[in-house]
């Protein structure tokens, strides 16, 4: 086996994972109603295009791409449409979505579909193919992969990267797609390194899935040049920039993309998503979610229609317990608390972490001590201690000096700090007010 290989800093948060890691995915069976953001992606939001009392078969598009870095969103239920208006979103806000009840009599079979041969497509109707199909990284950033296919003119792409590092504490959906359906990853593979046009791809797995591995190399192709990299289990190893390094030994400057060092890199769960579209024709409608954590009964790996609320996953997973302090949508490190039990799980949750108090934070936050323990955690290199100062006092224009925008919120440097203080919460806040200040000016 090849030596495992790392990046500089980051952290070693325990990796607590062995609650679902040996579970087997199993499928939800459908709730009584899905309700569908039309923001779920990184871009613009999708545009509606069917009206309260339509009914809609599984798979049937019911909001449209608005633009190049947007992709449409589906059904993931037959059933009838029988309220557009605002809902919970996962992020804390309130988005317009799609509430469809569903259908209890249908056999929630998709529409017989066209599968694309994909030997005979060229590099723009795969494209096509995977923006129809309204695919995004599923590792919870949820940027259309579409856009990720076709890198900017004159970069020249010569690796592709599928990251199955998974290095999130308790998350172990893409654990279990690697273990169970490694032939589905090494054909999206194929795929995407024919429309990349590379020759080479590398999937980085972190070495505390040994399973996962021997899986891939047992359905490895023969006529393809592709290798697993086992990678040392540290966060946040499955950041892009982190697992190029570690991968490559390549920097990806400031302020430029991976293709830039001639590298894409795609999540194992999304390379899967696209081979699904070659093998069935449907759309992304359904994912597979961790749903785990000390406070929940049942801990389980689920394919679940994209749309289904939070209470519904739960009572499927035989409920919480009494000492449940926070549930978190995505892992502990990067994750969002869910204040609203309505919210529905979209394209980019990837699990669905229930905490009691012993794992969660203290809430009481001290002053800074100077201990310059997020100096040595941050994995960019930025300094944490003196951003946060600068957070407090909204002084964006010195964070934009400190690199701000480097900053992944990767959270390590919250984990480290002995005072509590919730850096990366405030970078997050930070980075959207400068945002929001440079779309104002533009
Ligand atoms: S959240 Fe930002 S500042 Fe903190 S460790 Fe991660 S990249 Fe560095
Ligand atoms: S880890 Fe916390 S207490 Fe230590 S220097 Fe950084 S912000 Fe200050």
């Amino acid at each position: 086996m090849l030596k495992a290989l790392s990046f500089a800093h980051g952290v070693h948060p325990p990796d607590s994972k062995d609650l679902s890691s040996g579970i087997p995915i199993r499928r939800m069976p459908f709730p009584e109603e899905v309700v569908l953001p039309l923001r779920q992606h990184a871009g613009k939001p999708a545009k509606l295009l069917v009206k309260v009392g339509d009914y809609v078969e599984r798979g049937d598009m019911i909001a449209e791409a608005d633009g190049y870095i947007s992709v449409p969103i589906h059904a993931s239920a037959a059933g009838e449409v029988v309220e557009i208006d605002w809902w919970p979103h996962p992020d804390g806000s309130q988005a317009e979505a799609v509430r469809i009840k569903v259908d209890p009599f249908s056999p929630q079979v998709p529409r017989p579909r066209i599968v694309p041969e994909w030997h005979g497509l060229n590099r723009d109707q795969v494209v096509e193919a995977v923006r129809h199909a309204g695919v995004v990284g599923l590792g919870g950033a949820a940027f259309p992969t579409h856009v990720k296919l076709l890198p900017p003119e004159g970069v020249d792409v010569r690796v592709l990267i599928i990251n199955g590092a998974e290095c999130e504490p308790y998350l172990t959906s893409d654990h279990r797609v690697m273990v169970e359906y490694p032939e589905r990853v090494h054909f999206g593979i194929r795929i995407m390194m024919q429309t990349l046009g590379v020759s080479k791809a590398v999937i980085g797995v972190e070495k505390n899935k040994p399973d996962a591995i021997e899986a891939l190399e047992r359905a490895l192709p023969e006529d393809l040049d592709v290798t697993i990299q086992p990678l040392r289990v540290k966060y946040p190893q499955g950041a892009e920039k982190m697992l190029i390094h570690s991968v490559m030994g390549r920097e990806v400057p400031s302020g430029k993309l991976p293709a830039h060092v001639g590298v894409v890199v795609q999540n194992v769960g999304s390379i899967a998503a696209i081979a699904e579209i070659f093998e069935t024709g449907y759309p992304l409608i359904e994912r597979v979610v961790t749903v785990t954590g000390p406070g929940l009964n049942r801990p389980s790996n689920l394919i679940v229609p994209v749309g289904t609320k939070l209470r519904d996953v739960l009572e499927f997973c035989g409920g919480v317990k009494d000492n449940v302090t926070e549930i978190i949508f995505g892992g502990p490190m990067m994750g969002t608390a869910q204040p609203d039990m309505d919210a529905p799980l979209i394209k980019g949750t990837s699990g669905i972490v229930v905490l009691t108090e012993k794992e969660s934070r203290p809430r009481q936050i001290l002053p800074c001590i100077q201990c310059g323990h997020c100096l040595d955690a941050c994995p960019v290199f930025l300094n944490p201690q003196a951003l946060g100062q600068m957070a407090r006092a909204a002084r964006y224009d010195e964070m934009m000096e400190l690199q701000l925008m480097d900053c992944m919120l990767c959270g390590s440097c919250s984990y480290v700090c002995p005072s509590n203080i919730p850096l990366s919460q405030m970078f997050g806040l930070s980075k959207a007010a400068v945002r929001k200040r440079q779309t104002q000016a533009a």
